[in-house]
């Protein structure tokens, strides 16, 4: 894959200078990081993100037993109501 070569101004020097498009380009002059402010937005999402999941992976860790018993009980309250109602079909079919 040909990446286009561009001139882009870096936000450090005010010098031009080449970009490759690549997210941690260095400007040829003084060689800092061309698209720092995007890798460090990157970051602070990334960051956010993984409290966000870790959040709500101790959420779901707090709520998963007795969501797990809950869900349990209800299987079972389920199959027995549709059992019993098989048991009434039947019997009154009989
Ligand atoms: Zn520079």
């Amino acid at each position: 894959m040909l990446m286009a070569k561009r001139e882009t101004k870096c936000p450090h020097c005010k010098q031009w200078t080449e970009w490759q498009g690549g997210l941690y380009d260095c400007c040829l002059h003084c060689n800092e990081l061309l698209e720092k402010e995007e890798i460090n937005r990157l970051q602070a999402l990334e960051t956010q993100r993984r409290i966000e999941a870790e959040a709500a992976q101790a959420l779901l860790d707090q709520q998963n037993p007795f969501l797990r018993k809950l869900s349990g009980y209800v299987s079972l309250i389920f199959i027995g109501f549709i059992l019993s109602v098989i048991a009434v079909v039947v019997l009154f079919a009989a």
